[in-house]
């Protein structure tokens, strides 16, 4: 399997360095060739496996010949293992034909541990194999950064350095990122915003050279490719639990940066029959203004309730552009550079080749407190804020009666406690037991200032020889 960028001036890589490689030269992002498909037949074979079996079959195309089948096997096996249930993506059902999927039961509470514990452990398994060693950098505002740091914890050659703006993350998220415990792991508290961190990163990203020469910087963002592969998994799961592929299959989706939803698009061109994805944003609506009238553009930032989709531009968005527009890596590279110079419209052609598959919703914060309550006065469910938009726009969704809608619960209420409040549920979420004395464990973070060069030299000082 070859990997391409989306702006066609990149070379092909194959899998392992699809893995190593962020952003592609050309600033584009990696997509697979061509993608595997999978027949009727095929796909109801797979109505017996677990999840990690299930993991085997659809990821093993895409990894190829790059790692032999039964370590890829060992790997997921390890992978999903982690995961506190059995059934490490469990169904609940909340009405007639309306599904919850619950993708918080990893380490640390949201879908990113799919994704994340399995690249921290892709990363390492070719890393030991070539006798490399690498450095992650990454910026986080809440979720990304714990469940990078959870993912590469016990990895012997990846020294992982999270930012986070001082003082403007959650104590949850937080503790999360701090109370983990090993060398290789770093925690800077930023003397300034998210906004701060990212740009450091992206900086250090497109100026290496403050590393020893042996050392590749990583990404661990969702424009890393192996995170969107690991999540299509579990559209193929729940679609096979509910009967796929006899019966089609919608999904809503909480989205932001466009990474989750893009594995159901990948899941249904690979023959999983879904019926539509449905786009769910809260009120930083740059995707469902892109669905309601074709035109792209940036608003200012809003702080919403559900703080991991506050984003103002979907990076993962151009992976499905550049499907949209015939694989033309050029008209993309266009596209995106007038972008930078103001907001663009895609073409009608474009726009009617979305519109056949995906839906959009915008939900703001009265809505999803709304929701949040009637879900827990009518099923005694509590719902976290994101999943909670998504249940909102599954329900008001127009499909055909005969059609199951899965929500994906992207995170557990209890990394949200203030919205649980906001929502007037008169009860208090609960960590997870193995998360009980969390707000009782140690915390070891490095507080730096704003400024570039402080950072980048307490990364060389702590980057283990
Ligand atoms: C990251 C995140 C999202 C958004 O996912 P994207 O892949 O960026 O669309 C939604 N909900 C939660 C809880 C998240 O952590």
């Amino acid at each position: 399997m070859k990997y391409i960028s989306t702006r066609g001036q990149a070379p092909a890589l194959n899998f392992e360095e699809a893995l190593l490689t962020g952003l592609a030269s050309d600033g584009g992002l990696y997509v697979p060739e061509s993608l595997p498909t999978f027949s009727a037949e095929e796909i109801g074979s797979m109505a017996g496996l677990n999840y990690s079996q299930l993991a085997h079959k659809i990821i093993t195309p895409f990894v190829g010949e790059c790692i032999p089948e039964d370590d890829l096997k060992a790997i997921l096996r390890e992978t999903y293992a982690e995961f506190r249930h059995d059934a490490v993506a469990p169904m609940i059902q909340l009405g007639h034909n309306q599904w919850v999927l619950e993708l918080f039961h990893g380490p640390t509470l949201a879908f990113k541990d799919f994704a994340l514990q399995l690249l921290g452990r892709l990363l390492d398994y070719v890393l030991e194999r070539k006798h490399q060693k690498v450095v992650i950098m990454g910026a986080t505002s809440g979720d990304t950064g714990s469940a990078a740091i959870e993912g590469c914890k016990r990895c012997k050659n990846i020294d992982i350095f999270i930012l986070h703006p001082h003082d403007r993350v959650s104590d949850v998220q937080r503790k999360q990122m701090t109370t983990v415990v090993g060398s290789n792991i770093h925690n800077l508290a930023v003397q300034g915003n998210f906004d701060d961190c990212q740009a450091m990163v992206k900086t250090s990203f497109n100026k290496r050279d403050f590393l020893p020469k042996d050392r590749r910087l990583v990404a661990v963002n969702s424009i890393n490719w192996a995170r969107i592969m690991a999540q299509i998994v579990y559209y193929f799961y729940a679609a096979v639990a509910l009967g796929a592929p006899g019966r089609s299959v919608a999904f809503s989706v909480p989205t932001g940066n466009f990474g989750d939803i893009f594995a159901g698009y990948l899941a249904s061109q690979m023959g999983l029959p879904i019926e539509r994805l449905i786009i769910a944003t809260n009120r930083n609506d740059v995707l469902h203004r892109v669905m309601s009238n074709g035109s792209y553009g940036r608003q200012p930032l809003e702080h919403s309730l559900s703080p991991s989709m506050d984003i103002t531009v979907s990076s993962n968005f151009e992976r499905l552009l550049f499907d949209l527009y015939e694989r033309d890596g050029a008209s993309i590279a266009q596209l995106m550079a007038d972008f930078d110079q103001g907001d663009i419209s895609f073409s009608q052609q474009a726009m009617a080749k979305a519109s056949a598959l995906f839906s959009s919703q915008c939900v703001n914060d009265a809505e999803t407190c709304a929701q949040m309550a009637a879900t827990w006065k009518d099923c005694e469910y509590m719902l976290d804020p994101h999943s909670a938009i998504g249940v909102k726009a599954a329900f008001d969704a127009k499909v055909p009666a005969s059609v199951p809608v899965v929500t994906l619960a992207t995170a557990h209420p209890a990394k949200f406690p203030g919205a649980v409040k906001a929502a007037k549920l008169d009860t208090e979420p609960s960590l997870p037991h193995h998360l009980r004395d969390l707000f009782d464990r140690p915390e070891r973070f490095e507080v730096l200032p704003n400024d570039l060069s402080a950072v980048q030299a307490f990364m060389l000082k702590n980057v283990n020889a």
